[in-house]
């Protein structure tokens, strides 16, 4: 076959993208997950390096305002603008929903239509099963911009209920330590609290004083967490054989030694670097993520059947080159803002 007359057919079916590569909406110069404070913003999530306060005004699911208004104030925008799951709003031309990312409460994929061109912004997202977030929805579209976290060949999450039955295993062999888990307080906390449950324990779970306020919010939101309990005034002996969740940085500082002997643990997709858990000192490292993995990362790239994609928060050049091989036009975005953030809720 000849290679060109490929190549140009590709180039004749996708029109100029409608989106600029730092995520501005053309048509109506509205911006996606925005690192600067702009006029009009979509938020696909709650994490701080998507959603930042200062908009004049902000588009995103109830959920993900319920969180920017928890973590920034009622005030951090100078409109909130809810717009549920699946319902469409048409700003100057350009058709918006917001689909479900699976990757916390609340976080969604932007789809925008305009003059039959259909482009996904993925935000963060996950396929895997996770009850304390709406679950993925895949959206066919010509061009995908996906995220990358974990966009590398090595990364291939394990099966969540096993890394929790590991640790499960580890709390029942030492029932004179307390295990402490380093979480996000955003999405991982919550997460590994309800595979906690599902994995059939059903102790008073404690919590330190960073992760409650999120803890309540997602209760009234739905989702049921169980026993929680402040580990704060707790005697320290009691809390020997119990579990408490608490933020990454507090596990590696003087705050866990008001803990019996601690187990430190952390979860996160960045555990599977046992090289970076060691580092850290992290006792019992739990490869939990709230990303796509690099299988599900190109099974979504090729479900969505575009034909177009840009890679963008992460790890971009495996998967841009991977996307090349499939004969798809691929690039990488180097949004600036999202490399020094860092990312919350890995
Ligand atoms: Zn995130
Ligand atoms: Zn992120």
């Amino acid at each position: 076959m000849n290679r060109h007359s490929v190549v140009r057919v590709k180039l004749l079916a996708m029109p100029e993208p409608f989106l600029t590569r730092d995520l501005r909406i053309a048509p109506n110069g509205i911006y996606i997950d925005p690192p600067q404070p702009q006029v009009r913003a979509i938020i696909t999530h709650g994490h701080a390096d998507h959603a930042r306060s200062g908009h004049g005004a902000v588009l995103a699911t109830p959920d993900t305002i319920a969180i920017m208004k928890a973590r920034y104030g009622e005030d951090a925008a100078g409109r909130w603008d809810e717009l549920p799951f699946g319902e469409k709003r048409t700003i100057d031309g350009v058709t918006i929903s917001l689909h479900p990312a699976g990757h916390i409460l609340g976080s969604a994929q932007v789809l925008l239509e305009h003059k039959g061109q259909r482009i996904v912004v993925t935000g963060d997202y996950k396929r895997l099963d996770d009850r304390t977030a709406q679950p993925f929805e895949l959206v066919k579209c010509d061009l995908l911009v996906t995220e990358a976290t974990f966009g590398l060949p090595v990364f291939q999450h394990p099966n969540p209920a096993d890394e929790i039955a590991r640790l499960l295993r580890s709390v029942a062999a030492y029932p004179g330590r307390a295990h402490v888990i380093g979480c996000y307080a955003l999405g991982k906390a919550q997460r590994v609290i309800l595979l906690l449950r599902e994995g059939g324990y059903d102790a008073p779970i404690y919590l330190h004083g960073a992760m409650i306020r999120l803890c309540d919010l997602y209760e009234q939101r739905g989702i049921a967490l169980g026993d929680l309990r402040p580990s704060l005034d707790v005697p320290k002996a009691e809390l020997a054989g119990q579990i408490v969740i608490a933020p990454p940085t507090a596990i590696k500082n003087r705050w866990s030694r008001r803990l019996p002997d601690p187990v430190l643990a952390v979860a996160s997709g960045w555990m599977s670097v046992k090289q970076r858990a060691r580092q850290s000192g992290v006792e019992l490292p739990l490869v939990i993520s709230d990303h796509a993995d690099w299988n599900e990362l190109r099974q979504t790239i090729r479900e969505t059947e575009a034909e177009t994609i840009w890679v963008t928060h992460g790890r971009e050049d495996a998967l841009v080159y991977w996307s090349q091989q499939q004969g798809l036009a691929a690039e990488p975005l180097r949004i600036e803002a999202y490399d020094d953030a860092g990312e919350e809720g890995e």
